[in-house]
């Protein structure tokens, strides 16, 4: 074990009463002694006296000693608690940043023990950060009450922007502007993106609330997300019940469109393709996933060998006589009567998916509740993860359930469109062709292909679908 000689120790007084609230002289004798127990040998004390880390305001001897730990001045560091040390979870990184890249691996707290050596003391050294900051958060939400007296009785809030979809006193409905809302809501919900809604509107020259502004994904998200075009109030982001002002929306549509980005947060789905079935093909030979490639010109789907693939590296098929085939046999099955079958008994859906969003959002907020407890002291980090292990598992699986449900959301838009869609295929954007073929393919498989044949033969392609 390495022998610490110069040793830190941080104290910080703040005007929080809340929470560590201790006098620096405390936080100092408590530190000294758990650094007596380690047999660390300190080599200077750092005290700033700052009067609201929340406001980010400048702390001298923090840097002092930062400084210090930057060239290699110190090996270890001391501090009451880590709420102490930093506030912020961007600050704390920035600090563990500092000591991996200094080789220091020693830091002890008075109330938990953070070893940057260990992936889970990191782990919960983080959790803790993030805990911390919501305390600060939490100092400022006086200066919010008028907002939520507003938002209590039902009124709109002020703000420099009228809302989308309303006048200006953010009661009455502007129907043109409604009418874009309810055919962004639909289109999202049959799984276009909102990348893709953002150019639409751009190229419809859909004029914006703000004056000089163009359309940008954060906007068209917060809109889609807002309580507000279902007739409901947000507050903190939330829905906190029925609003003065007409709904544009179903609830039901509100709820189905945080499950889907609830969804879409989850699996983490974001890279551009440019390809219609990236991830949707798997090889004949040994059952790997087919990757896109450009040979001479030509597109393909190969499947590639080597360590970061590891398929068999003996397939390929042209792409383009794929994609038609596998296009169009998906919208034929769209307007089957098997689809139709599959739609009906799903009746119940949207009370479902409101009831996982619950279980989901109640499972996490009891991790949350976990940790607030741990980082209190009040259980230990044995039980914390034991406690900890069921919830994230209720978790998953509600978040599973609504993945599923998500899919067959996107078929309740397509289902019966087939011959429709068809015929405008090829005006389709690349991002809902494949949002379509995704809602009704699970995979197909490609056989292996006689060397050397001329043209595709379609007895290779084994669709698997969905439903
Ligand atoms: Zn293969």
């Amino acid at each position: 074990m390495k022998i610490i000689r110069t040793a830190a120790i941080y104290a910080r007084i703040s005007s929080d009463q809340t929470g560590m609230g201790l006098g620096v002289q405390r936080q100092l004798e408590d530190c000294r002694k758990l650094a007596a127990e380690r047999g660390w040998t300190v080599a200077e004390e750092y005290i700033d006296n700052d009067i609201s880390a929340f406001r980010s305001k400048a702390r001298p001897s923090y840097e002092r000693m930062c400084e210090d730990i930057r060239a290699g001045r110190r090996d270890a560091i001391v501090a009451y608690h880590q709420d102490r040390l930093t506030r912020r979870p961007m600050e704390w990184e920035q600090f563990v940043e500092l000591c991996d890249q200094a080789g220091v691996q020693n830091l002890a707290t008075v109330t938990s023990d953070i070893d940057f050596g260990n992936d889970n003391g990191m782990l919960v050294a983080r959790i803790t950060a993030a805990v911390a900051a919501n305390e600060s958060a939490r100092k400022s939400e006086r200066i919010k009450r008028k907002i939520q007296q507003n938002v209590e009785q039902g009124k709109p809030n002020g703000g420099a922007q009228r809302p989308f979809g309303y006048e200006n006193d953010r009661i009455t409905v502007r129907e043109s502007e409604a009418e874009i809302i309810r055919t962004l809501v639909q289109r999202f919900l049959a799984g276009e993106s909102v990348r893709s809604l953002v150019s639409w509107m751009t190229a419809e020259e859909v004029p914006t609330t703000a004056a000089a502004e163009g359309w940008r994904t954060p906007t068209l998200r917060q809109i889609l997300l807002s309580g507000r075009i279902a007739g409901l109030r947000d507050h903190h982001g939330e829905a906190a019940g029925p609003a003065a002002w007409p709904a544009i929306i179903s609830v039901a549509q509100h709820h189905q469109i945080q499950a889907l980005f609830q969804t879409k947060k989850v699996s983490g789905r974001r890279a551009p393709r440019s390809y219609l079935l990236s991830g949707m093909l798997r090889c004949g030979n040994c059952g790997n996933r087919l990757y896109s490639s450009i040979r001479r010109d030509r597109r393909r789907y190969v499947c590639l060998s080597g360590p970061d693939h590891r398929g068999c590296g003996r397939l390929t098929i042209v792409a383009q006589p794929v994609e038609e085939w596998i296009a169009a046999a998906v919208l034929m099955r769209l307007d089957t009567p098997a689809m139709d079958d599959v739609l009906t008994g799903r009746a119940d859906t949207n009370d479902r998916q409101a009831a996982l969003l619950t279980e989901l959002q109640t499972a996490q907020s009891k991790m949350n509740e976990l940790s607030e407890m741990w980082a209190g002291g009040e259980i230990s980090k044995p039980e914390w993860m034991a406690a900890r292990m069921p919830l994230e598992a209720r978790a998953n699986n509600a978040e599973k359930q609504m993945n599923q449900i998500a899919g067959a959301n996107t078929l309740d838009a397509l289902v019966g469109q087939g011959e429709h869609l068809t015929a405008s295929w090829d005006t389709l954007n690349l991002d809902r062709q494949v949002a379509i073929v995704r809602a009704v393919l699970d995979t197909a498989t490609i056989l292996p292909g006689v060397l050397g044949a001329r043209s595709v033969d379609y007895n290779r392609i084994i669709p698997s679908w969905q439903l």
